[in-house]
């Protein structure tokens, strides 16, 4: 009698996203491609939960063995409060996106600032000395206006339409003692119009002009913003949001969130595995999940 091979994956090697809704998440398409590109014998899965059983959900990371997950909206706050351990830069930020399973033991970190400054690395823009403008004060504006005070942005202004939400953002990045005082100012104001007219980047951490509400934008005439300045959309689905496709326009340099989305993947690798996952296999996999041609 010829003995079958098991096809079970075992214990450590599932990975997965949790997240709700997490059906249109690219992240399964972009690590099993990475998985299979580097001969890895693990899966990549999208768990929708409900957040009446996040914490079901995060204690089967330890009953069923998972190796590690990313987290993703609705649970990126509310999923600390189940970890057994916060990295310093997922607490400061507030949100933890990656969780990695050490012998049962959860440690949650946050990958999403760091996948942005990469982004912004890889395509030539230096921080240092810089004004930056940050548009919103929810999970991704904190993950970006700490990494940028961390990166030594000359100087850091909040923009978001709820202005205590923005002040409790400014005196986290205080309390995190990032070099940069960030200013805070409310859209439309006479302090927002100085700080988009003298910025050298604007990063858009709204979800104003994302699928399927393609005709919003978080600044109506791009006109203000300085030659020279580089505009960034954390937004990924579409690809060109108006906000880029005006500041395309006006001929400012523009990056749009899926470099962000595939380096944060590449980033909790390093979590999961200790080294970064292959950022081209990834971006070529999200590229093909979001539908869009290189
Ligand atoms: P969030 O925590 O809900 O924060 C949303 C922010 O946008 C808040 O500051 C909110 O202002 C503001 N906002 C929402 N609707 C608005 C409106 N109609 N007018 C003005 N301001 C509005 O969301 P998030 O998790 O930070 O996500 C924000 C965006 O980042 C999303 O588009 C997401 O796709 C993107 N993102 C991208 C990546 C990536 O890898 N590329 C990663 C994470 C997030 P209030 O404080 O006044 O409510």
């Amino acid at each position: 009698m010829t003995q079958r091979r098991s096809t079970s994956l075992g214990p450590g090697r599932i990975l997965g996203i949790i997240g709700h809704p997490v059906a249109h998440s690219a992240s399964p398409a972009m690590h099993n491609a990475a998985f299979a590109a580097q001969g890895m014998h693990a899966m990549y899965g999208a768990f929708d939960v409900p957040p009446s059983h996040l914490e079901k959900a995060i204690a089967g990371i330890r009953t069923l063995g998972l190796l590690g997950v990313n987290v993703t909206i609705p649970h990126k706050q509310a999923v600390m409060a189940y970890l057994d351990e916060v990295a310093p830069t997922a607490r400061q930020v507030g949100a933890v996106n990656t969780i990695v399973n050490r012998g049962g033991r959860l440690i949650g970190y946050n990958t999403d600032g760091w996948g942005f400054l990469i982004s912004l690395e890889e395509r030539g823009v230096r921080l240092a000395g810089k004004s930056a403008v940050v548009l919103g004060a929810g999970g991704a504006a904190r993950a970006v206006a700490l990494h940028l005070g961390m990166a030594g942005v000359a100087r850091l202004t909040i923009i978001n339409r709820s202005r205590p939400r923005a002040e409790f953002l400014a005196a986290d990045l205080a309390r995190a003692k990032t070099p940069v005082r960030a200013d805070v100012a409310e859209p439309g104001t006479e302090e927002a119009g100085a700080a988009l007219a003298e910025a050298g980047l604007v990063v858009n951490c709204t979800p104003l002009g994302m699928d399927p509400d393609t005709e919003s934008t978080p600044l109506e005439d791009v006109g203000i913003l300085p030659v020279g300045c580089v505009v960034y959309d954390t937004i990924y689905r579409p690809l060109e949001t108006r906000l880029l496709r005006e500041a395309r326009q006006r001929g400012l340099v523009t990056v749009n969130g899926l470099a962000m989305l595939v380096h944060q993947g590449a980033c909790s690798w390093e979590y999961w595995f200790g080294r970064r996952g292959p950022v081209d296999v990834m971006r070529t996999a999200a590229m093909a999940a979001l539908e869009v041609q290189p």
